[in-house]
């Protein structure tokens, strides 16, 4: 397995994260990819550390993410500040076969990693566009449709929570968010979309594994119609003993069965009856 190793220079716990062979983390035009730590630091406060890491795995830079209500800065150790570093745009880009029918503009403006993922199909400044905007991140975005601004929101909100406690952020993931948000934005956002926002975030980082045995799936199966079961037990199968493929390597070996929105769907709905666990790829202290 790959790994990923540092010291944290403020506690100096050594951190460790396996990368199963087939999940890549993409560098960016740096040559680095950025990586979130949050762990128990000194005085047991939880910190969180951006990570520049190279193409070999290398830890390059480490740097502390500071909090609005952390009033204890860490003397000696550089702090982000996004202001003097122009931020990178990178394009959100959608497959051609999939017209984005309900969603004009999309924007991510990430002041942690310094980057500004956007879409944007109107090619006109000076649109009202729906914002949410924090100390961290910043969402905006323009419906094609009138859509109740209230519910837009519910929507961006969903997003902002799961981006904020992702480790890695990849703009194929992103896509995906924009794809799963065109879908159902002119619908109210429910419990089981806001568990679907976060498995696409996370995408890359999630491994789907069952956690019931073979025979009680039978219960599951018995309320649906064929194509459903069907749907249902190929999800299940690929997520049999999985250890290393994330959500889209699985999804890449079953789309001609279904859209990306209804497999995540799906997936939601498993995760949450307890039939699947997702496995998180993430940092842990070094035994
Ligand atoms: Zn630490």
């Amino acid at each position: 397995m790959k790994k990923i190793e540092y010291q944290c220079n403020i506690c100096l716990k050594q951190r460790i994260m396996g990368l199963p062979e087939n999940i890549n983390f993409n560098v960016d035009t740096r040559g680095l990819m950025d990586i979130i730590d949050v762990h128990k630091c000194k005085g047991n406060k939880e910190n969180a550390i951006l990570l520049h890491v190279d193409s070999d795995l290398n830890v390059r830079t480490q740097i502390p993410v500071k909090k609005e209500n952390d009033e204890s800065s860490i003397p000696g150790l550089p702090l982000p500040s996004p202001q003097k570093v122009e931020r990178s745009k990178i394009e959100i880009i959608t497959d051609h076969l999939i017209r984005i029918r309900n969603i004009d503009y999309f924007q991510i403006n990430d002041k942690i990693r310094n980057k500004i993922f956007v879409f944007d199909q109107t090619k006109k400044n000076d649109l009202d566009k729906i914002i949410i905007d924090d100390q961290f991140l910043e969402i905006q975005i323009l419906t094609e449709k009138e859509v109740q601004k209230k519910q837009v929101k519910k929507w961006l909100t969903g997003i902002e929570e799961a981006y904020s406690k992702a480790t890695y952020i990849d703009v194929k993931a992103l896509e995906l968010v924009l794809k799963f948000l065109d879908d159902k934005v002119t619908n109210e956002m429910n419990l089981s979309d806001k568990l679907a926002l976060e498995l696409i975030i996370n995408s890359i980082c999630s491994i789907p594994q069952t956690i019931k045995e073979d025979t009680e799936f039978g219960e599951i199966f018995n309320d649906l119609d064929t194509v459903e079961s069907r749907n249902l037990a190929s999800i299940i199968e690929k997520c049999k003993n999985n250890d290393k493929n994330n959500i889209l390597l699985i999804y890449n070996e079953l789309k001609y069965n279904f859209s990306f929105s209804e497999y995540i769907a799906i997936l939601a709905n498993l995760v949450e009856k307890g039939i699947i666990n997702i496995l998180t790829i993430n940092f842990v202290d070094k035994k």
